[in-house]
């Protein structure tokens, strides 16, 4: 029956049953690792054991291959003892394919083991379920569960279950993913977290746990020490323990009985509803664990009674109260995962993660509506190069118009200026050819006089002239241009012929200085933003004669070439302005209607972007 090399079958019950040496029980267990006609004997041999582990070996499922029986034995004599205290000759070395290298610890579960699988070669953690706690079946069902729902899962957060069993005097165990590095647990005691690690940590687990959950599988036990944390930091949440399939309705839990760790238990969990757990229960949990790498405490504090009643009435106190640097939307996003009644959290662990990713990338959170100023903040600091250079362009606009409309004012006035040089000029050339006219007279033929009006065949005299002429000027132009004409010393006929304001007594004073250099000024003039433009109107020889011997003469002693008086132009510039801001305007309405688009469009964006339509958010 047995192939060449077998154990007996004697040895084989032997082993079965946890009773060989050393040296035999390594040959006997390496060999049934690679015999299948020996397994089946042992599995003949175990079917004869309590009705129990045929049960249970039915529901592990057929993939899932038996550690070495001997294994067990070996821990399960470790597990009666204090964890790390071996019996003489210490640690059981190789036990059939697994050689165990160290005790990693002990916990709720039982003992656990780091060990070597020498067939595949690989790192695993062995954990043993403590031989006291299989009094009841109620242990092994938890046990059993862990394992149903674990080996299902393959998700870089979540540990992986190699291997469950049990034995046949009721040892049962579990070969899962060995994960170097250190528990959350270990980790929070050495230092802070950083506000952004921590949601990063708290987002990767929840990601892993919406795997589960997707599942049917609930953890039921999330809590720090639960949460491996590898050699680059990255989460690995195991001891699906607690868990249970949501499909599978039945109350694992005995009446009245709650299972799990009180601190990071939800209120749902607490009041020992097992049947109202689901994955928002995991999500409290995971709030809850939140909270502590937030605040580097837990929310509530005492001893389990104290703490199921705080879990079931107390609010927890807002981070920002312990610490003051934890972010407004992380304290928001924690304390809705911990919200007591389950409608009130985030429906799913994905949504959990998903409004921590949104926090991370700066982006608003969906548990709390932002207003919209702070949304169009918010996206002006996610998007700095569009932002950066839409504020460019307005700026760029704004200081360009500023600039432009300096530019024109400055056109209008030099064109104002230039223009009342050329006017000045031409009215000195008419009165220079009109007094080379009168030279030209034969003396005595024509009357020569300022009142040629009243008397016929009177001719004006030169100054009469261009002050006639200026004020025809200032009747006819349409633009109101003024010419006037005025002295210090006018003849005594001119009864208005002096400098009427301050700036013809300063045009007099300054051009009697420098005749050469026109005096001009930008003010109002008749209630109207105007160029006063004044030059120097010289005096000829052929007019010195008249000014020094006229008996209307006020001064005497003139000189060709001094400055007898001067001619001022006046022209208003509220026409040409008005006509320039015109043009300006429409170039400004253009420009802003293209800007003010593209900055509505980009506001627009930011208000309602990213916000996904939904019974949160309608639109
Ligand atoms: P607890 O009740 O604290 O969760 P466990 O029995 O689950 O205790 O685990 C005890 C210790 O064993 C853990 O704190 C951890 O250090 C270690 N451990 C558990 N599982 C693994 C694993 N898969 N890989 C590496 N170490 C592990
Ligand atoms: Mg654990």
């Amino acid at each position: 029956m047995s192939g060449t090399g077998c154990p007996g079958r004697e040895d084989l019950a032997r082993f079965s049953v946890g009773d060989l040496e050393d040296g035999d029980l390594a040959r006997v267990a390496s060999h049934i690792e690679q015999c299948a006609v020996c397994e089946a004997v042992l599995d003949v041999l175990d079917g004869d054991a309590d009705p129990l582990v045929a049960g249970l070996r039915e529901t592990v499922g057929a993939e899932l291959a038996d550690v070495p029986l001997a294994l067990l034995t070996a821990a399960r004599s470790a597990l009666t003892r204090r964890p790390g205290s071996w019996p003489e000759g210490g640690l059981p070395r190789r036990v059939g394919k697994f050689e165990l290298l160290e005790e990693l610890g002990s916990g709720s579960f039982g003992a656990v083991f780091r060990a070597r699988d020498t067939e595949l070669d690989r790192e695993v953690a062995i954990k043993i379920l403590r031989a006291g706690r299989l009094a009841g079946t109620e242990d092994v069902e938890r046990f059993l569960r862990e394992a149903r729902s674990s080996a299902q899962l393959r998700h870089p957060g979540i540990v992986a279950l190699y291997e469950a069993g049990q034995s046949p005097d009721g040892v049962c165990y579990l070969a899962e993913e060995f994960v170097r590095g250190e528990t959350l647990a270990d980790r929070l005691s050495s230092g802070p977290f950083e506000a952004r690690a921590a949601a990063r940590l708290v987002a990767a687990v929840a990601e892993a746990l919406d795997t589960a959950h997707r599942l049917g599988i609930v953890h039921r036990d999330i809590k720090p020490s639960n949460i491996i944390l590898d050699t680059d930091g990255a989460p690995h949440v195991t001891d699906f323990g607690l868990a249970k399939r949501e499909a599978d309705d039945v109350t694992m839990t005995p009446e009245g009985e709650v299972l799990g760790t009180p601190a990071y238990m939800s209120p749902e969990q607490a009041r020992g509803e097992s049947h109202r757990v689901d994955a928002r229960s995991d999500v409290y949990s995971l709030g809850v664990v939140l909270y502590e790498l937030l605040t580097r405490e837990r929310p509530f504090r005492g001893n389990r009674r104290m703490l199921i009643l705080q879990v079931l009435q107390d609010e927890p106190r807002p981070p920002r109260q312990l610490n003051d640097k934890v972010p407004r939307d992380l304290e928001t996003i924690c304390l809705k995962a911990m919200a007591k009644v389950p409608a009130r959290r985030y429906p799913t662990a994905r949504d959990l993660a998903d409004d921590l990713r949104r926090y991370l990338d700066r982006l608003p959170i969906r548990a709390r509506p932002v207003g919209r100023v702070e949304r169009v903040w918010r996206w002006c600091r996610r998007n700095p190069v569009p932002v950066g250079l839409l504020s460019a362009l307005s700026i760029g606009s704004a200081v360009g118009f500023g600039h432009l409309s300096r530019l024109s004012e400055q056109l209008v006035r030099s064109t104002a200026v230039e223009g009342a040089a050329e006017q000045a000029e031409a009215l000195e050339e008419v009165n220079d050819l009109y007094s080379d006219v009168i030279e030209g007279l034969k003396p005595g033929s024509v009357q020569v006089t300022h009142d040629y009006a009243t008397r016929k065949g009177a001719m004006p005299l030169p100054a009469t002239l261009t002050i006639d002429l200026g004020r025809r000027i200032s009747t006819r132009s349409e633009s109101g241009m003024q010419v006037r004409l005025y002295s210090d010393h006018p003849f005594r006929f001119r009864t208005n012929g002096g400098p009427a304001d301050d700036f013809e007594r300063e045009a007099l004073r300054r051009l009697r200085e420098n005749p050469n250099e026109p005096v001009y000024r930008f003010e109002d003039y008749d209630g109207r933003p105007s160029l006063r433009y004044a030059t120097a109107r010289r005096l000829r020889d052929t007019c010195l004669a008249c000014h020094n011997f006229h008996p209307d003469s006020t001064k005497k002693d003139w000189k060709v070439g001094d400055v007898r008086g001067v001619v001022e132009i006046i022209r208003p510039l509220d026409r040409d302005e008005a006509r320039t801001r015109a043009g300006l305007r429409e170039t400004f309405v253009l420009v802003g209607v293209v800007a003010g688009s593209l900055l509505g469009l980009t506001v627009l964006f930011a208000v309602t972007g990213g916000r996904r339509v939904g019974p949160d958010n309608p639109v």
